[in-house]
């Protein structure tokens, strides 16, 4: 795991070494690419305090929604584009490759220092489950360093742009919820990242398994567009059984013909275990200058088969 995360460190510290500053004009570059510097607080704190001065401090849980929803929705974009343009640009097609890739890049982008948990379980399909640490979220810190303290987590573009990042990687939708922050006195920012319709099953059976967690976690939001998402596709279901019911209905009044039987399809997910597939060798707490993973990632959890 170690030897993973080094060969990640080199390829993106070598991305970020090629680096042009050029003041003259205004620019940026890294590696041939355009890019701005951006306050760290005028994307967290500050943005909140100004969409709560538009909509009036009557308003004030709405302009949260409003806000966490764009940061949220704007970074899971970036996440997923950036990584598309970084695996590209290094040549990088194995998902392993790619997710490794994200926590260095999230590190050298002064977003934050990535600690991933053992109860990770980073696989290409719905069982995807990813547990992880920022304890240095810029976001966190700009609400910290202006002595502001918020009942909710506030780290909503970490949550995006590394579940974006995640999705690109592995392939499955991905989104991520915080459950610790920083922000609202918590030792750490951690996040759990899973596809949007298992998220509040997986944030229930973590705080489950770790009731110290339970009280601190009682805040966390689903970022709103995935709940749309969901309900949007719900409201699809609903209106094809309607449909297909009507039309059974139909033929039924009609033909006399009996409702065919539905196919079922029974699916098993088999939890994928990446750390045993690409380092069996790993034996110990691997840590890297700018990201932690622990090789009790390996560990099946429980009932889970390999
Ligand atoms: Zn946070």
């Amino acid at each position: 795991m170690h030897g993973l995360f080094a060969a990640a460190e080199e390829v993106v510290s070598r991305f970020f070494r090629d680096r042009v500053d050029d003041p003259g004009h205004g620019t940026i570059e890294i590696h041939g690419e355009r890019y701005v510097l951006v306050r760290a607080a005028a994307l967290s704190v500050e943005f909140f305090d100004l969409v709560r001065s538009l909509y009036g401090e009557d308003r004030r849980a709405e302009a949260d929604e409003f806000a966490r929803t764009i940061l949220f929705d704007l970074a899971h974009a970036m996440g997923r584009t950036d990584a598309r343009n970084f695996h590209k640009q290094m040549n990088l097609t194995d998902p392993i490759a790619r997710l490794s890739t994200g926590p260095v890049h999230f590190a050298h982008a002064s977003w934050a220092f990535v600690e991933i948990l053992p109860e990770s379980r980073p696989a290409p399909d719905d069982s995807y489950c990813l547990v992880y640490d920022h304890p240095y979220s810029f976001e966190s810190d700009a609400w910290v360093r202006n002595t502001r303290h918020s009942e909710v987590p506030v780290c909503i573009m970490n949550a995006g742009y590394s579940s974006g990042w995640c999705e690109e990687s592995f392939g499955p939708t991905l989104v991520a919820a915080e459950i610790l922050c920083r922000a609202k006195s918590d030792e750490t920012c951690r996040f759990i990242t899973a596809p949007p319709e298992r998220i509040a099953a997986r944030i229930a059976a973590y705080v489950a398994e770790n009731p110290h967690v339970g009280p601190r976690a009682a805040h966390f939001r689903i970022p709103d567009f995935f709940v749309r998402k969901r309900e949007e596709e719900d409201l699809k279901k609903r209106q094809d059984n309607s449909n297909a019911s009507y039309g059974r209905r139909r033929n039924s009044r009609h033909y006399g013909a009996s409702p065919a039987a539905s196919p079922t399809t029974s699916t098993t997910s088999s939890a994928w275990c990446w750390a045993r597939q690409h380092s069996r060798s790993a034996s110990s707490t691997a840590t890297t200058r700018y990201s932690r993973i622990s090789s009790r990632l390996c560990a099946p959890a429980k009932g889970q088969r390999h």
